[in-house]
């Protein structure tokens, strides 16, 4: 990266409303050799945690979802997990309440993990793992979030990522699957098969709110074995 394209970098996120820039200790250089830029900076601190970036997101007014929430829905669950679930955003309860994944498609959630898990013998619930969302604030009229909300709002959910370091994401829904894998690729072609955010693998399957509705029902079969694979592969 040269120096216009740092500029060009930084005044970009300058303008999403980031404010505070993190930088990561470089390695020791040896006398006479230049020192190498990174490509991509991190805009995370060292030893980041998920207080630390639910502190740094504070009464958020980055984009325009501000206008119409309740509650900011950061994510909840085991900020040690394993396993890290994004949904798509916060709904009406979710956005009352403060959580993510309360409401009809939460309770799927939980049934989906939570069943999964015990007839696959493997011992852990909903609350062994964690859930949050690309974009923390209820888009209005439950409407998926345009791509500035998720920009802004992706850095605070890599950033939860990091902090929690899971062994995999399981990415829920098409919203997730872009904001995570950055493709535009839709589940039914991304599902069922491994792909990776960083280091991490990213598993892909429905939303719980597309599998809801009484149509999708041979929908709930494979997401019922997309979450088998990641439950072993990630608790055998
Ligand atoms: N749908 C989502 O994507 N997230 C929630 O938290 C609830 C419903």
């Amino acid at each position: 990266m040269n120096k216009d394209q740092l500029r060009q970098y930084l005044e970009y996120y300058q303008d999403l409303g980031v404010r505070d820039l993190y930088r990561q200790p470089q390695p020791a250089v040896a006398a006479g050799e230049a020192p190498s830029m990174p490509l991509v900076l991190s805009l995370a601190p060292d030893h980041d945690t998920l207080e630390k970036i639910s502190d740094d997101i504070g009464d958020c007014k980055r984009c325009g979802l501000h206008e119409g929430r309740n509650k900011i829905v950061f994510g909840s669950g085991n900020p040690k997990a394993q396993l890290v679930f994004v949904g798509e955003g916060p709904g009406a309860d979710e956005d009352e309440q403060g959580q993510p994944f309360v409401g009809r498609a939460g309770q799927l959630l939980t049934q989906m993990i939570d069943g999964t898990a015990r007839k696959e013998g493997i011992p852990i619930t909903r609350q062994d793992v964690y859930i949050c969302n690309v974009v923390k604030c209820r888009p209005p009229e439950n409407r998926t979030p345009q791509p500035d909300e998720m920009e802004i709002c992706g850095q605070f959910l890599f950033r939860q990522i990091e902090a929690i370091r899971p062994k995999a994401i399981c990415a829920l829904g098409s919203t997730a699957a872009k904001a995570v894998l950055g493709t535009k690729e839709g589940v039914t072609r991304l599902r069922g098969k491994w792909h990776k955010w960083r280091d991490i693998p990213v598993m892909v399957t429905y939303h719980p709110s597309y599998l809801l509705r009484p149509y999708n029902q041979n929908a709930k079969k494979e997401a019922w074995e997309d979450l088998k694979l990641v439950l072993h592969y990630v608790y055998d």
